[in-house]
């Protein structure tokens, strides 16, 4: 088996799945770039503010007339 150890490995940006080298001039890997980067970090921050468990609507009023 051959192998090409001439190109560094590439790794899925795991923002946008683009394929990058993992290359230590790289300073945003495992992300492409530094948005990917940013963009990773802002959408843990949002899941923490967000506000889990939204109140249910629909629970009143409720008809259930088929038995
Ligand atoms: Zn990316």
């Amino acid at each position: 088996m051959k192998h090409t150890d001439r190109q560094p490995p590439q790794v899925a940006c795991p923002t946008c799945g683009k394929k990058i080298p993992w290359s230590p001039g790289n300073p945003w890997r495992p992300f492409c770039s530094e948005r990917c980067r940013l963009i990773d970090l802002g959408e843990w921050l949002g899941e923490g503010m967000r506000i889990p468990g939204d109140p249910a609507p629909g629970e009143e009023g409720e008809t259930n007339g088929d038995s």
